[in-house]
């Protein structure tokens, strides 16, 4: 018995890090998942291996056609759609002073208007399947400031506004929607040497895991399996009685300071 069994779930941004990771683990529980990204090679190697399970399809979060097209792909693989995974995003780094419109926009469209639209393409279809899950994927940055992401972190507490507002608006339909709130994850965003085949990405994680140790309680990096682990307790039964809640996976980092 799986934790998803029966369930169809749409993951965004699932050709590689987290996204990848969730839809790797949700198959495992037992759901069909539809890979939706815009790197479409990786998207599409991750489905082929996964299996029958799952299907890629191409998805840029700030379309609106290109929201509908998902949803009908998902029904028309599976049946249904009762599950969501908002996980698409990019990061900028920029003072606010510095940044362009253009810069801001682009991130805004994206992070914010992509969960914005697959809320409310998604919605519909889990209600018509009687109720499901959704999960949006904001930040440590969207509970706390961080100089040089400004954009970023605007868009991540943008999401958990949108959380809470779509919990009370679609608890009725047996809809419940939570956020994750992920501090640094060893994944291309904070780790872009994963993206150089020249590169040594192992080494950047152990650097990155140094620097981690100094800032953050547990004393490394979190890994993207790990907060797979807690959007696959957010979409399963075992979450039953949250809604319009983040949850924070930082390795105690919002905590506190230390002193000594
Ligand atoms: P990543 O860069 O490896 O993955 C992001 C994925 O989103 C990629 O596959 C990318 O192609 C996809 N994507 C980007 N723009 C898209 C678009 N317009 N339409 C569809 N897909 C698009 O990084 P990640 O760490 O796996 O990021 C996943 C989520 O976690 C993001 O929302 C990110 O903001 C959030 N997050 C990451 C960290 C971190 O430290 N890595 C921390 C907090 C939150």
């Amino acid at each position: 018995m799986g934790k998803l069994d029966g369930r169809v779930v749409i993951v965004t941004g699932a050709a590689r890090g987290q996204g990848e990771q969730e839809a790797r683990l949700f198959v495992e529980e037992g759901a069909r998942v539809v890979l939706a990204d815009v790197l479409d090679e990786q998207g599409e190697a991750v489905a082929k291996e996964l299996g029958e399970q799952a299907r890629y399809v191409h998805l840029d979060v700030s379309s609106e056609e290109g929201w509908t097209a998902a949803v009908a792909a998902a029904k028309d693989a599976f049946g249904k759609v009762d599950g969501l995974v908002n996980n698409a995003g990019i990061l900028r780094f920029n003072a606010l002073v510095d940044t362009p419109l253009d810069e801001f926009m682009q991130v805004v469209n994206v992070n914010q208007v992509g969960c914005f639209l697959g809320i409310r393409a998604v919605a519909p279809a889990i209600a018509e399947a009687g109720g499901g899950t959704i999960v949006n994927t904001a930040s440590y940055t969207a509970v706390t400031g961080m100089a040089a992401v400004g954009t970023y972190a605007a868009t991540k507490h943008a999401i958990l506004g949108l959380t809470r507002v779509a919990a009370l608006e679609l608890a009725d339909s047996g809809i419940r929607v939570n956020a994750v709130c992920p501090g640094a994850i060893d994944t291309a965003m904070s780790n872009p040497a994963q993206l150089d085949p020249d590169a040594d990405a192992s080494e950047m994680s152990a650097a990155l895991d140094e620097l981690y140790r100094k800032l953050v309680p547990l004393g490394r990096v979190g890994r993207p399996r790990e907060v797979a682990d807690l959007a696959l307790f957010l979409s399963s039964g075992d979450s039953s009685y949250i809604t319009g809640q983040p949850f924070v996976i930082d390795g105690g980092w919002l905590a506190g300071v230390s002193i000594v």
